[in-house]
């Protein structure tokens, strides 16, 4: 991993730091460019416009690592109100929920998480949309898939996130093609024993996408790598899948243009909103991902 990156990966965890970031006031405007903004009715507002304009939304409320049960229960709570609000507003066809497991109590017990998000997939199918499964930090990958598995014997729809950075993960592909796969090449530092390096996470990727384009599911391509999204377009029409029976997904705030530029050309681009105060973890993670950003936001608050 870049060494930049792994810094950045590393403040991320430094409450000292993460102090100094939350409280300066000039965040709020930096973090406006990644995240819709603090409340339910900032990220229903959000969505409204991405569907006006031809795209679908996948909505996060942002929150991790939770160890009490009473926060985990709160982040539910948030997910069903949203729920509410994406069916209220008719919003629903083209917006599903991300969830996080630690978000809502993998780290207390997995069956606690279990639990929590059965009442997010029950509450979506009742609002007639559904959830994806975030996938976080390869100490949680095996739990993440169990409840998965469980949460599919009632919700089949419910999404799974694989990470091409992983070792793992092709034999990961192969097993889930048949079902509903978003496909990221991962955000997390990870160690070199269970994670690719450089140019092998994209290798990787590649051939992941023609793992999931072989089998019968529904492979939701999350990149904005130019090159990652040209080879699916391309192994796309090679296993003849048409626009509609896979996407692409972006995150809000990162490659605009690319994204209205897809959804006129006929496919299906859904982009990943989070929305919430606990921004911090999120944030710090687009910031290691991209030098770029790394300096707007120095020189952010170097200017303030
Ligand atoms: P990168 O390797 O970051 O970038 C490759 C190239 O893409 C760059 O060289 C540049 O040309 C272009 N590019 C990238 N960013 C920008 C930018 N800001 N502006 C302009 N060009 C840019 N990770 C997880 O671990 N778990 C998850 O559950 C998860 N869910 C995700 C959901 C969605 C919808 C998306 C898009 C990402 C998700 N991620 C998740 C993050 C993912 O793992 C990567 O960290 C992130 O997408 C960056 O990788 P990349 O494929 O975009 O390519």
């Amino acid at each position: 991993m870049h060494p930049l990156r792994s810094l950045i990966l590393a403040a991320a965890g430094n409450d000292a730091i993460r102090r100094l970031v939350a409280t300066a006031p000039v965040s709020r405007d930096v973090v406006r460019r990644f995240v819709a903004g603090d409340r339910t009715a900032d990220a229903i507002g959000v969505t409204r416009d991405l569907v006006a304009s031809g795209r679908s939304v996948t909505l996060d409320h942002l929150g991790e690592d939770v160890t009490d049960a009473q926060q985990a229960d709160l982040n539910v709570r948030a997910y069903l109100e949203l729920l509410d609000a994406l069916h209220a507003e008719g919003l629903s066809a083209r917006a599903e929920v991300s969830v996080k497991l630690s978000a809502v109590g993998q780290k207390l017990d997995e069956r606690v998480a279990l639990a929590n998000a059965s009442r997010v997939c029950a509450a979506a199918e009742q609002c007639g949309t559904t959830v994806t499964l975030d996938m976080e930090d390869h100490t949680t990958t095996d739990s993440t898939l169990r409840v998965l598995a469980e949460l599919r014997r009632t919700w089949p729809s419910t999404g799974a996130v694989l990470q091409s950075y992983l070792r793992r993960t092709l034999d990961d592909c192969v097993a889930l093609a048949d079902t509903r796969v978003r496909l990221v090449k991962g955000a997390y530092d990870e160690p070199e024993s269970v994670a690719f390096r450089g140019h092998e996470v994209d290798l990787g990727y590649v051939r992941c996408v023609n793992a999931l384009f072989a089998g019968d599911g529904y492979p939701m391509f999350a990149t904005h790598d130019p090159r990652l999204v040209r080879i699916v377009a391309e192994r796309a029409r090679w296993y003849d899948r048409k626009p509609g029976t896979y996407e692409y997904q972006m995150l809000f705030g990162v490659r605009p243009d690319e994204q209205r530029r897809l959804a006129r050309e006929g496919e299906t681009v859904r982009v990943y909103v989070p929305y919430g105060s606990q921004w911090y973890g999120y944030l710090m993670r687009r910031l290691a991902e991209r030098p770029a950003n790394t300096t707007f936001f120095a020189r952010a608050l170097v200017s303030y």
